[in-house]
């Protein structure tokens, strides 16, 4: 396929704000594009550098129907939810944190650190599973292996062998390539999933297109394999899956049915006990919006 025929979009990411007044560049959802695959949200966090007393603090809130996906690559960032879980998250590794039915957490980089650079990303939960029970694992062991001078990290799913421990709940893969020297090589798709690319630093030439920093190059299904150029110090991001055909909305920090989500909603403004609490958070909670519909 030719630049001009292979369907690749450009996706620019838009800046967003988090706790502690922490600027992100948020690349999904924009306008153009909802999802890719389950990925249903994606923040690029940094790198950002601290002073002495500042840092991010995103306080306790809620959500259902998906799995928030935290993948460090400087810095760390504690975890605590609802279950009872506090886990700090060092460079190289996920967390993940399955909502289902219902769960509340905190987010915050830690006091002695003074570099944050990661990425949040949402999976949606399949229809028939947004009402399992929460849960929360960490992965501080991912497959890596080294290919055409590029170090490759599986975050999920399968690819080239290698298989991932996430427990995710749809067919979808994510994985980090960092490039130290400037390097080219095909990279093979699933030619079932779509996909995106992200540039996390440094820029890259996807089919012989450029993308540059916080750029998203899409690649609609049916792409068996890329030709990829990263140039020296790039390090990208690749999630794709099944193209999804449910009708879920994504509102807030919720995925589901309009009904659920609204459900959602006055449940968390209630303190229903379906969220829990925060050890140390009990009031120190994000208020929800009131749902537009
Ligand atoms: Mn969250």
């Amino acid at each position: 396929m030719t630049a001009e025929n292979s369907g690749i979009e450009r996706i620019e990411s838009r800046t967003a704000q988090i706790g502690g007044g922490i600027s992100v560049d948020r690349v999904l959802p924009v306008r153009q594009r909802r999802r890719i695959g389950a990925w249903c949200f994606l923040d690029h966090a940094g790198p950002a550098r601290f002073e002495p007393g500042e840092g991010m603090l995103v306080e306790a809130h809620p959500h259902i129907g998906l799995q928030t996906f935290t993948w460090l690559i400087e810095g760390e960032a504690l975890h605590r939810d609802s279950l009872g879980n506090e886990q700090v998250l060092r460079p190289g590794q996920v967390n993940l944190m399955t909502a289902g039915i219902g769960i509340s957490h905190t987010e915050e980089s830690l006091p002695d650190q003074r570099v944050l650079h990661a990425a949040q990303l949402w999976i949606a939960l399949p229809p028939g599973k947004q009402e399992i029970p929460p849960a929360f694992d960490h992965y501080p062991d991912l497959p890596r292996w080294s290919e055409a001078g590029v170090d490759f990290t599986l975050l999920a799913g399968s690819h080239a062998g290698h298989t991932a421990p996430t427990r995710v709940h749809t067919p979808l893969v994510g994985m980090d390539l960092q490039s130290p020297t400037d390097a080219s090589l095909r990279l093979a798709l699933e030619p079932g999933f779509e996909h995106g690319l992200l540039v996390l630093e440094g820029s890259a030439q996807v089919d012989g297109q450029r993308f540059a920093t916080n750029e998203l190059a899409y690649l609609p299904k049916g792409h068996a394999e890329l030709a990829l150029s990263a140039e020296a110090g790039s390090r990208l991001l690749l999630i794709g899956g099944e193209p999804p055909t449910d009708d879920i909305t994504i509102w807030w920090n919720f995925v589901g049915s309009k009904a659920a989500i609204a459900q959602a909603q006055r449940d968390w403004e209630a303190g229903s006990a379906r969220f829990g609490s925060v050890r140390g958070y009990e009031n120190r909670r994000l208020v929800a919006p009131p749902v537009p519909w």
